[in-house]
């Protein structure tokens, strides 16, 4: 087992990554750029070395800073948590040649599955079914409008390189297809530095379902079932629940086996998840995420599964204890992410925490690195925290969720916990009568 491990982030997911560390035994290292010296994560660590400046290009992303950290600090293993370089498979060949452990998988998996286009293609071979959509990438005006008119209006556009919701158009008929296009490709180019992009059915009612898979070192897989990520704003996640409910069990036993079985076929290593697209009983792939989700916690809570713990148990070379039959689920998680937003407006609010009390009582969890006259800073996401709720059913956990909500006091900023208020208590997220539209909907009324 490793003796030390650098973190390679900030924010609440560094504190969750540190606290992992300790219970292990394992000294940790912070890293933090200027303006988060009095972080959480900082105090948490038993080191922490300064690497830069504010701008994450200048800290968080800088990989020689990063590295220098690790050597001075004799660091043997790197957590790069979730977002900066979590996904950079040139940060972790580099980590290769320089003898540290990146806490993930290898470099080639996250290449494969970094490029949308690629990930498509290897996916595409193992019986995981597709949203149907372009061969490879788009660059060509009349196979353009050729395989559009053969998928099928609305298609969406994607950027093969990208991520966090950015970049996707959706195309309603073939008058605004070329418009869309090129703006599609501009800010693919602006945001990932790469204009390569590719198409694919905008299905109209799907549910974002996802599922959670980990892997040793010695083709051991196994998976943590699914999460329902479908309440969504701009195609980024704000609520997520565990387990999906009213799943097609055949179709769900089909696509998992499927998952498992190309997994092991590319010898992936670690935590992963396979994110879906379900509507009308099917699954459709979209991506892979070779790396922690933000949305961890709920799969921990039902599962009992320490999903980082054995993320840096399996990169040091220990084997999977345990196998697929031991893993049951247990009762309803539910996660609301806390952002450093406007309710209504959802404008940004950085500044500083005037007063901060937290939630508690059974099978209440809050994963954050605030506290009371703490500054939430611009430079980085407006994440503040994530507060997880975890009952014996669903009906319970909403009630437990609304009651934690209602007891979570942070003053001085604006937070989205008025907004998830208001979507818990509503009649559709009660009903779970909800799919990756319907928050849009909900917002566009009001
Ligand atoms: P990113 O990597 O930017 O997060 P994803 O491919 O994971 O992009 O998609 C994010 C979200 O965008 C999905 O959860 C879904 O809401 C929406 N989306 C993506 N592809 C489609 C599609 N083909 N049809 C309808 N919605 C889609």
């Amino acid at each position: 087992m490793f003796k030390k491990i650098l973190v390679a982030n900030r924010g609440e997911i560094a504190v969750r990554i540190i606290r992992a560390c300790t219970e292990l035994g394992i000294k940790s290292v912070a890293i933090h750029s200027k303006a988060d010296e009095d972080a959480m994560h900082v105090k948490m660590a038993d080191e922490s070395i300064c690497i830069g400046g504010n701008l994450s290009k200048d800290s968080y992303l800088n990989i020689p800073a990063i590295i220098t950290a690790a050597e001075l600090t004799a660091a043997e293993a790197i957590h790069p948590g979730y977002g900066f370089l979590s996904e950079n498979a040139r940060f972790v060949s580099i980590l290769e040649d320089h003898d540290i452990t990146f806490i993930g998988p290898k470099s080639e998996h996250i290449e494969i599955m970094g490029d949308k286009i690629k990930a498509r293609e290897t996916i595409s071979k193992t019986g995981i079914p597709l949203v149907p959509g372009s061969k490879g990438d788009i660059s060509n005006l009349n196979v353009l409008k050729k395989t559009a008119l053969e998928i099928g209006y609305p298609i969406i556009i994607k950027a093969a390189a990208g991520g966090g919701g950015k970049g996707m158009k959706v195309v309603q008929d073939e008058s605004s297809l070329l418009e869309q296009y090129e703006l599609a490709k501009a800010e693919a180019k602006a945001n990932f530095g790469n204009d390569q992009v590719y198409i694919e059915k905008f299905l109209e009612n799907p549910k974002h379902i996802e599922f959670q898979i980990f892997a040793d070192k010695y083709g051991n897989v196994i998976h943590l079932g699914e999460r329902d990520c479908s309440m969504q704003r701009r195609h980024q996640k704000i609520i997520e629940e565990a387990p999906a409910l009213n799943i097609n069990s055949t179709a769900k036993k089909k696509v998992l086996k499927a998952i498992t079985t190309a997994m092991k076929k590319i010898k992936y290593i670690g935590a992963g998840t396979v994110e879906m697209l379900y509507e009308k009983d099917k699954f459709y792939f979209i991506e892979m995420n070779t790396r922690l989700q933000v949305e961890h916690p709920i799969t921990e809570m039902i599962t009992g599964f320490d999903i980082v713990a054995e993320q840096i148990k399996v990169a040091s070379g220990i084997k999977l204890e345990i196998k697929q039959e031991d893993i049951t689920f247990r009762g309803h998680a539910i996660e609301c992410r806390i952002n450093a937003e406007n309710s209504k407006s959802f404008q940004p609010s950085p500044g500083l925490i005037s007063a901060y009390h937290t939630p508690g009582g059974p099978g209440v969890r809050i994963d954050s690195a605030a506290f009371d006259q703490y500054r939430v800073l611009p430079y980085y996401d407006s994440l503040i925290g994530k507060l997880i709720v975890h009952a014996n059913n669903r009906e319970l956990a909403i009630s437990k969720m609304l009651r934690a909500l209602n007891e979570f006091i942070i003053e001085g900023i604006d937070t989205t916990l008025d907004l998830h208020k208001e979507i818990i208590s509503s009649k559709e997220f009660k009903a779970y009568n909800y799919d990756i539209k319907w928050l849009e909907e909900y917002l566009a009324k009001k």
